[in-house]
């Protein structure tokens, strides 16, 4: 009898975390004499395609349907950032580091949720649990997912233990300067140049469902915002139409500066008022609105909205 092969798998849009920690994940299984392999839930992301580059690593295969496999989750719970067929998929393990979300599981499985910046600190504690070494390769994509969700440990969500980490899987993997890997990261998430306004509404991309409202946010984290905000008119006109085409209640684009650590916010929906109120946000116009010192979609924005909306 052949082992089943386990699908390791982040969030649908995969950013930096899914993609790269689900490889380190794969590999950790591997190490244990477990068939697994990675893939992602969508397009690559540019910062993780910038790392993978690096890492000469191939970008892992796109999957969009589990029914019938042994799934790893990493990187969220949440039934709406699953394949739409998870239920019929047997989920073995998580790692993640959000809220808890609607996921569960007809069978005792290993979970690692902690409150921590990013999964790729939980799995650097994984790999220590199941005393594996960390393969330089691996440490490098880590240390990136660690960079790119802490927004290089600036992010309100960072914890000593990322930093930490970070450090060690910066020695391990030979990166002599931390800040250095971060800059040519956000630069490869910031040129944005070629990406047209129906895609760039997209980015980052995650659905929240609470009790009685569906939102859509995406992210585009930039270190120049303006090159951004002079496209503010077109991106507006592009999330009309993708709010008129979609079933949420509301449509937000945050346009983050993660040099100054603000966001601009675009709010397309029937409630926009209550939300632009409920983020305590300095309205711009009627379907935008300025945060200043955030850039957390899980910290500081999440918990309002379900503070007003369930
Ligand atoms: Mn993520
Ligand atoms: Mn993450």
């Amino acid at each position: 009898m052949t082992d089943r092969i386990i699908t390791v798998m982040g969030h649908k849009v995969p950013d930096c975390d899914s993609t790269c920690t689900a490889i380190a994940i794969a590999h950790l299984l591997n190490e244990q004499g477990k068939q697994a392999e990675a893939f992602i839930l969508g397009e690559p992301n540019p910062e993780a395609v910038y790392l993978l580059e690096q890492a000469n690593i191939p970008m892992p295969e796109t999957k969009l349907s589990v029914a019938g496999e042994d799934v790893y989750i990493v990187d969220y719970s949440d039934m709406a950032l699953a394949p739409d067929d998870i239920r019929q998929a047997n989920i073995i393990g998580i790692i993640d580091h959000h809220k808890l979300g609607d996921l569960t599981t007809n069978q005792p499985l290993e979970c690692w949720i902690w409150p921590v910046g990013c999964s790729a600190t939980i799995l650097a504690h994984v790999y220590d649990f199941h005393q594996v070494m960390i393969p330089p390769k691996m440490a490098y994509l880590m240390l990136g997912a660690i960079i790119s969700d802490t927004v290089n440990f600036r992010s309100p969500t960072t914890t000593d233990r990322d930093i930490n980490t970070a450090e060690r899987l910066a020695e391990i993997s030979g990166v002599e300067s931390i800040n250095d890997l971060a800059q040519a990261q956000f630069a490869a998430k910031s040129d944005v140049s070629q990406v047209p306004d129906s895609k760039l509404i997209l980015r980052d991309q995650k659905v929240f469902e609470m009790e009685t409202v569906r939102f859509s946010i995406s992210q585009i984290e930039v270190t120049n915002v303006n090159a951004v905000l002079a496209r503010k008119a077109e991106l507006l006109d592009a999330l009309r139409h993708y709010h008129q085409d979609q079933s949420y209640d509301q449509c937000l684009v945050l346009i983050s500066d993660i040099n100054e650590m603000n966001s601009t916010v675009l709010s397309v929906g029937s409630l926009g008022d209550e939300v632009c109120s409920a983020l305590l946000g300095e309205r711009l116009d009627d379907q935008s609105f300025y945060l200043p010192g955030v850039v957390s979609r899980k910290k500081q924005i999440i918990p309002k909205l379900q503070n007003r909306f369930s």
